[in-house]
């Protein structure tokens, strides 16, 4: 088995500890502003120098005394085969384990979510569009609703993420519509579109959301009850629930 990418460690992907980050290739939705796209296309992937998981293994073996944990990103890992395994081990290797997901796969997240073994510490759980309008980046309506609720009842501390799309692309009824897949108590993070690698090349001519839109769409989240909070913006904070 191979890796796409390896972060030898992270303060910003698993909140609050020291972790390391693996990069999973493939992804099954094609989101046109996507930046990874040499882990998303199998053609990129086939070109990408991947790395053996054994050497990335090892060294987190040796690496126990110095991080917390290890985050499981993409792509989408829930494409990958031994991503049960990977967790197993990584657990038994006494880390916590973050996994990120697109919510594509709800039948691995129930398997993995079924045993203690494979249960991850921390979900991050990416909330792109209305659920109706996934078909447009390769989804379905019924796999990101059916994510969210059994996120929400495993159990599992878990976060939202939403990036603000630029052109309006992101509507406020997206917003209003995604709020009724967030629980209140779970943070919902909100980031701002950034051009220059998107998967779709057109797409790197469209600027960042203004500042504004994204407090806006982010007011409407804790207008819902949602404890929304902005990411990825300096300077700039907005007011979550409490
Ligand atoms: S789900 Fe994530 S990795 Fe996959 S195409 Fe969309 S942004 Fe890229």
């Amino acid at each position: 088995m191979v890796l796409a990418g390896f972060q030898k460690t992270s303060l910003i992907d698993y909140p609050g500890i020291l972790a390391a980050v693996v990069f999973l290739p493939y992804c099954n939705f094609r989101c046109p502003w996507c930046h990874n796209g040499n882990l998303v296309l199998p053609a990129s992937v086939a070109e990408a120098s991947l790395l053996p998981i054994q050497i990335i293994n090892e060294h987190l073996k040796k690496r126990r005394s110095v991080l917390e944990g290890v985050v499981i990103t993409g792509g989408e890992p829930t494409l990958t085969r031994e991503l049960p395994e990977m967790i197993q081990y990584y657990k038994m290797l006494g880390y916590k384990v973050k996994l990120d997901t697109n919510g594509s796969r709800p039948e691995v997240l129930e398997y993995i979510f079924a045993r203690e073994t494979t249960r991850p510490d921390y979900i991050a759980l990416d909330l792109k569009l209305a659920p109706h309008r996934y078909p447009e980046i390769g989804g379905n309506e019924e796999s990101i609703k059916k994510s969210s609720i059994i996120i929400q009842e495993s159990g599992i501390a878990h976060e939202y993420r939403t990036i603000v799309l630029p052109q309006g692309y992101l509507t406020e009824q997206d917003i209003k519509i995604i709020a009724q897949l967030v629980d209140e108590k779970s943070p919902w993070y909100f980031s701002p579109f950034k051009p220059g690698t998107c998967l779709d090349s057109t797409w790197n001519s469209f600027t960042e959301p203004a500042v504004e839109e994204i407090v806006h769409l982010t007011e409407i989240a804790l207008s819902h009850g949602k404890t929304a909070y902005l990411r990825g913006i300096k300077n700039k904070t907005c007011q979550a629930k409490p």
